[in-house]
Parts: C-alpha cells; structure tokens; sequence
C-alpha cells in the first residue's frame, strides 16, 4: 500500500502511552480525579503503527465524504482511540482481547495496536492492507449507525424468537461493514491510486482468517454455523469483493 499521503486531519482524540488508569480516568464520569500526571500525547501518533492507522483512517474520512456529498449529506467523522491493555468505552469495559471494535455510543474506533500483531502472528494474514481492511471494517460500523442501520437491526433482534436469528442478523450486519471496507478500498485505488499489486489479497487473506468458520476450526475443532456472528471467510471475502468491485453502497445489501 503506498502511504506518505500527507495533508490528511485526522481526528485523534487521544494517543494513549500511559496504563489502563490513566485511561480509566479520562473515561470515567465527571468528578474523577486522574491518578497519575503521565503525559498524554493528543494528536496524530507518531510512531510507524499508529501513524498507518491514522493514515489510513484520514483515507476511509475521503473516501466517505465523497459518498455522502453525492448523497448531498456531510460525513461525521468517527473517533480514532488507540489503547492499551483496557478501557472504558461509552460501550462499557473492553480488553485488548476484544481485538479493534467501534462503540456506536460514543462514535469512536477503538484499536489496540497488539492487535496487529496477532493478526500476523496467529491470523497469519501479513501484510498493510491487511491491517486497512480491518480499520476500513470498523469504519463499515460507524457508517452503518450513521446510516441508521445498525439501530434497525439493534430492534429487529430485540424482537428475534432464538439466539441463532440474533447470530444471522449480526452476521449480516458484518458481511455490510467487510463490503464498505471493499468500498473503501475501491476509492483508494481508482481515485487515489494507493493499492497496489497484492494488496486485494492482502485484504482477504485477513477476511478469511477471521471467518468464523477459520476461527472455530482453530478454537474448538469444529463448525457451529448457528453460532456465526460475523460470517463465513469465503463469504467475508465474497462481500469484500463486491464493494471493492462496485464501489456502491447500494451494492452492499446484504440484509436483501
Ligand atoms: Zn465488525
């Protein structure tokens, strides 16, 4: 992927270098001293991997506020919160286990730069673009409560009869967030030029690694499809690849 685009703002909240209590305090309610006086660096982070992450975050940032214009609406930017260990989120307690998630709460995409790691390390999906699809996939998720989708399924699961019906609505909610991601990287590449070859399967190397099926093969041994929350790898990849090959939000109907 080629970076070095500069003259991209980014809305970074908050770098955090300190522990999980100094991130308690900023998080937590009014009236909460912070414990310890650690510096807190606000800004873009400056070194390499969360430098990328801000980058390729300022590029999801054009990508969509090119999209909603056309639409004649303005793109609220998500939040970028990087962390490390835990934090309180407006979606309550995470752990760096939880892997990168967005809170539509509070607006805000929340990394744990480990994460990365691992995706290498035990997803063995190498490589930059591995690492924007995920970003471009969290971003999937604050277009999607921006759109007002993610309250409609919130209600339609709510009233669902079995778990498994609330499993397949989630699914289809993450095959969308993946194909925005496609979108995503559509615009970076005809309107910015930034894939380059082996980047596309970059991308769905890592779509199929955290397939749910890739993932309870490994975990338990076997395949639960009921228990699905996020899709099959080849149908992750398969929604990836409409959006990267339509470049349409309307292509992205993965509720039909
Ligand atoms: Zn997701």
């Amino acid at each position: 992927m080629k970076l070095g685009i500069g003259g991209i703002v980014v809305a970074i909240i908050a770098y955090f270098i300190g522990g999980p209590d100094l991130v308690m305090s900023l998080f937590s309610g009014a009236g909460s001293q912070p414990q310890s006086e650690a510096p807190i660096e606000a800004g873009t982070p400056s070194d390499e991997a969360g430098a990328f992450v801000s980058h390729v975050l300022g590029d999801t940032e054009e990508t969509w506020t090119a999209i909603f214009s056309q639409a004649g609406r303005q793109y609220p930017s998500p939040y970028l919160v990087l962390f490390s260990q835990g934090i309180n989120t407006g979606c309550g307690q995470a752990s760096s286990a939880a892997g990168p998630f967005y809170c539509p709460a509070d607006n805000k995409l929340y990394i744990d730069l480990a994460f990365f790691r691992q995706l290498e390390s035990e997803f063995s999906a190498q490589g930059d673009f591995a690492k924007a699809y995920v970003i471009a996939h969290e971003v999937g998720h604050h277009v999607q409560t921006v759109l007002g989708t993610s309250a409609k399924v919130r209600e339609a699961q709510q009233l669902s009869r079995s778990e498994a019906e609330v499993n397949a609505l989630q699914v289809r909610m993450e095959l969308q967030a993946d194909c925005y991601a496609g979108i995503w990287a559509h615009h970076a590449d005809s309107a910015r030029q930034l894939v380059e070859q082996g980047d596309i399967d970059e991308a769905l190397t890592a779509a199929s690694a955290v397939g749910d099926d890739t993932i309870q093969k490994r975990v338990q041994g076997h395949v639960n499809q009921e228990s699905f929350t996020h899709g099959s790898g080849a149908e992750r990849q398969q929604w990836f690849r409409k959006g990267y090959s339509t470049g349409s939000v309307d292509a992205c109907n993965t509720f039909q």
